[in-house]
């Protein structure tokens, strides 16, 4: 059997941090597992974030107003696309598993990763009109978002301080990754590690490794798919009245974005991990 590849994209400063032990962990397990992992390391790459007429090679198709998605499209369909971004896009292509390891920044991604979203998942390379989340180019690959906060689990409650945590994903998990055809499995989510004890610190790891185990028979996460919508133009892609409908007795909203006005279905974008009321948050 063809040896399996796993592309991680990683971005910390760091090779002290938690983020770094955990990097370790995915990629001694992942091998061990028989894989072949390749590892972005995006800040010792400096890999650019910034969305410019440098990733393209040659002439423009309109040098008097510059449209990043269009030329790139362009560039990537004539092979003249910058060749950072290509050796990135051939790992992707490569990768049947894609781990984005990262502390959150600002309820997402450091900036130097939503470069490389920008950047390396091109229209055209990574979506198009036809070609998109249920339906999408990588529907074949399986993703997901392994990361660190600041904040304790109970602040990311619905009613805690930041708010649910099904939100915040939503953008990276449905916006983008799922919009390029990934299968998302649900997020490796490792809560306020600076103010762990040690100890605990290495149970999180430990969980880590164990989860990696049976990753891959993981169920992914639940998306709505483009065959509830009217793809039309006429249609505005909404939801076909008849699913409407039919959706108008269920207690919750279909997915964290389609929620209809109604309650989020619980945990959409999360794997079920009730917070144990009994156990406090890691403070120091
Ligand atoms: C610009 C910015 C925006 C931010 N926005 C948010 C936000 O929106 N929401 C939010 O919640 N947080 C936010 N944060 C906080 C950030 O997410 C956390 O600081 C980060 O996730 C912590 O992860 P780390 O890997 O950097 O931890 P580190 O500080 O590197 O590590 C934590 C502890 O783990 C220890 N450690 C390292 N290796 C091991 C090991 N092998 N075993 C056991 N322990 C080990 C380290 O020594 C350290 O004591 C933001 C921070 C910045 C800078």
């Amino acid at each position: 059997m063809a040896q399996k590849t796993a592309l991680i994209v990683y971005a910390h400063q760091s090779s002290a941090s938690f983020n770094a032990a955990v990097l370790d962990v995915a990629v001694q397990e992942l091998t061990e597992q028989g894989y072949r992992v390749i590892v972005s390391d995006l800040y010792a790459m400096k890999f650019r974030a910034d969305t410019t007429q440098d990733d393209i090679i040659g002439d423009l198709k309109n040098p008097e107003l510059f449209q990043y998605g269009e030329e790139t499209m362009h560039a990537w369909m004539e092979g003249r696309l910058s060749d950072d971004i290509v050796a990135e896009q051939r790992k992707l292509e490569q990768a049947e598993l894609v781990i984005f390891q990262f502390p959150l920044y600002w309820f997402s991604v450091p900036g130097i990763m939503k470069g490389w979203m920008d950047r390396v998942l091109t229209q055209g390379f990574a979506f198009s009109l036809e070609k998109m989340y249920n339906n999408g180019t990588f529907k074949g690959k399986k993703a997901m978002l392994s990361f660190t906060t600041g904040a304790t689990q109970s602040m990311f409650q619905p009613d805690g301080i930041n708010g649910d945590i099904n939100i915040t994903l939503w953008p990276l998990q449905s916006g983008t990754l799922h919009f390029c055809g990934f299968q998302v499995l649900a997020p490796q989510i490792f809560w306020s590690p600076a103010h762990c004890p040690p100890l605990v610190r290495t149970a999180l790891l430990e969980g880590w490794r164990a989860r990696l185990k049976g990753l891959l028979t993981e169920k992914p996460l639940n998306f709505a798919p483009c065959e509830l919508f009217d793809l039309s133009f006429q249609g505005k892609f909404l939801l076909w009245p008849k699913v409407k409908e039919e959706q108008e007795s269920k207690p919750y909203g279909i997915t964290t974005g389609h929620h209809l006005g109604k309650p989020l279905p619980p945990d959409n974008q999360t794997k079920a991990q009730p917070r144990d009321e009994n156990k406090p948050d890691c403070t120091d």
